[in-house]
């Protein structure tokens, strides 16, 4: 019966890709030239603290020459684009679960191929709390929003949908330092600076 239903709602209403409304044969959430546009981003040929991509070979940004970020080495899974930026906004107008675990399970393969030191707990800004417990779950590693215990002594990543600015995200990394993590990551599913 459920099956019937599904095969009556895929009929009456097919299935559309998320970024350009491609009508899909199938229960994918992208077609296929978008889905062949995402790709991680290169840590190559990026500042080192921020991820700014770098003008020429250098090992920080101008920016972070002057002022390094002091909390956190930061990256992105993503460019500001199209296809993350409409994942992000289907997310946030639909709460779809399938679309949710895979902007997370997307950060979790960024966080291997960065081949940074595996993280013992995630953290997050209190809005940012449903998506950084998904990757927390990907991952089997505790998410808190503030617990010093889970934090204290402890390699911690921290986890938002986009980063727009550093200001923000530096305000909050400073507020995790404070419960003194071992270390602090950063990590953005998409990176709004330069879009
Ligand atoms: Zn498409
Ligand atoms: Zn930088």
């Amino acid at each position: 019966m459920k099956a019937l239903f599904a095969a009556l709602q895929h009929w009456l209403y097919p299935q559309s890709c998320l970024s350009c409304q491609k009508v899909l044969d199938d229960n994918h959430l992208l077609c296929q030239g978008c889905l062949s546009s995402l790709q991680l981003l290169s840590p190559y040929g990026r500042c080192a603290l921020c991820f700014f991509p770098l003008s020429r070979h250098r090992f920080v940004c101008d920016s972070c020459h002057k002022y390094p970020i002091r909390s956190m080495q930061l990256a992105a899974v993503f460019e500001w684009e199209k296809v993350p930026f409409m994942l992000s906004l289907r997310y946030r107008q639909t709460h779809n679960q399938r679309l949710l675990f895979a902007m997370a399970a997307c950060t979790v393969m960024q966080l291997i191929r960065l081949n940074w030191p595996w993280p013992s707990v995630v953290v997050s800004p209190r809005k940012e709390a449903l998506f950084a417990k998904t990757v927390a779950k990907i991952m089997q590693i505790p998410f808190t929003l503030s617990c010093a215990r889970l934090i204290k002594g402890r390699c911690a990543l921290a986890v938002v949908v986009n980063v727009s600015s550093l200001v923000a995200l530096e305000t909050f990394g400073m507020a995790i330092k404070s419960y003194q993590p071992k270390s602090l990551f950063g990590l953005s599913f998409m990176d709004s600076r330069h879009g």
